[in-house]
């Protein structure tokens, strides 16, 4: 697999949608423009093939005012997954998830890992501004920025495209951990692949960070931002049988879960109900590997129902996203004291852990 670096756009390449790429493109491409300040942003779209909102955004703003005017600000752009884009899935049934091959992965190296090294080293050679890597997820969630460091660049570029922002360490291998270690880096959740909202969002956050003379240092006032920090993931044991309807033998889960996503839920919150007495159906595990199942939820005349309060993310009601990856993530708020930078609990909470590894 070689890297492909252009220094163009290739002909045409802005009238064709995600799924049309791979006739012009054969694999990972980087693409460099250049504009009125030279200190270049990268911006990566397509690590998942499914999720568009990306690409679309970057097409709508290079067709528009930017095919008569300079850009504000250099561009390096990434166009990744085009052979997973063409199906409309998130990565071929032989491709490893690309947003878990960059510098720092753990696990077998691939050619797809050494692929993303050469990005990263060439990459950080431009010295770059910032790094935006742009993705859409399943079920209902806000629009959101993830940070892999608590620092008043990252959570300024965050907290410009959203009040809500999640810190997080795990996952390793994700493309946002990799440049963090040369350039304030985000991850940005546009919400749902098909909805037009998503690529607006991130059309507009694009063009106010193109047009950024500079990145303050200083961590964003408390009413601009919301930091979250992911904690745990909960899965559906392996043996049960699940679903949302009536068909399911063992596990009913609770239809429209996915409008909890980002709400504190209270103690007794109902979110399934099992229907042959299976005594732990759902399995949370800290990022750290602790199981935290008891900490979390119990049963209640068959019913599972939360033991504290907690805030799920990525919720999902996708029977088969539940399965291969999660039900949904568990989060804690996370408050910033003053200007020093220093994350403090709210309210500490001992039977987690304080900080992921
Ligand atoms: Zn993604």
């Amino acid at each position: 697999m070689k890297l492909a670096i252009l220094d163009h756009l290739p002909d045409h390449l802005l009238e064709l949608s995600a799924t049309e790429l791979h006739r012009h493109l054969d694999g990972p491409t980087l693409v460099h423009l250049p504009g009125r300040r030279p200190q270049p942003l990268f911006v990566s779209v397509l690590q998942h093939g499914n999720e568009v909102s990306g690409w679309e955004a970057i097409r709508r703003l290079l067709k528009g005012r930017y095919s008569r005017d300079p850009l504000p600000r250099s561009l390096v752009l990434l166009i990744a997954n085009v052979r997973a884009a063409a199906r409309g899935q998130r990565r071929l049934a032989d491709q490893p998830d690309f947003n878990r091959c960059w510098p720092g992965s753990s696990g077998a190296k691939t050619i797809w890992h050494k692929l993303f090294g050469e990005i990263t080293d060439h990459v950080r050679q431009l010295k770059p501004f910032a790094s935006i890597d742009i993705h859409n997820n399943t079920g209902q969630n806000p629009h959101y920025a993830a940070v892999n460091r608590i620092e008043g660049q990252r959570l300024r570029l965050a907290s410009m495209f959203s009040r809500t922002v999640i810190y997080f360490t795990e996952p390793r291998g994700v493309q946002s951990m990799a440049f963090g270690e040369f350039c304030p880096a985000v991850t940005l959740e546009c919400g749902l692949a098909e909805r037009l909202d998503g690529t607006d969002h991130a059309m507009a956050y694009l063009e106010s960070v193109f047009n950024l003379d500079q990145l303050p240092e200083s961590i964003p006032a408390p009413e601009d931002l919301e930091l979250f920090q992911m904690i745990a993931t909960v899965t559906v044991n392996d043996e049960i049988d699940f679903g949302f309807s009536s068909d399911a033998s063992e596990l009913r889960l609770l239809p429209g879960l996915d409008r909890l996503n980002f709400c504190e839920m209270p103690p007794g919150t109902r979110l399934a109900t099992t229907l042959n007495g299976a005594c732990s159906p759902l399995k949370a595990v800290r990022h750290d590997g602790r199981d935290v199942t008891r900490d979390c939820f119990r049963l209640a005349d068959s019913e599972v129902v939360t033991t504290r309060p907690l805030m799920p993310a990525m919720l999902t009601t996708d029977i088969n996203i539940i399965r291969q990856d999660c039900l949904c993530y568990l989060m804690e708020r996370i408050s910033l004291s003053g200007d020093s930078g220093d994350p403090r609990r709210e309210k500490p909470q001992p039977e987690l852990p304080e900080t992921l590894p």
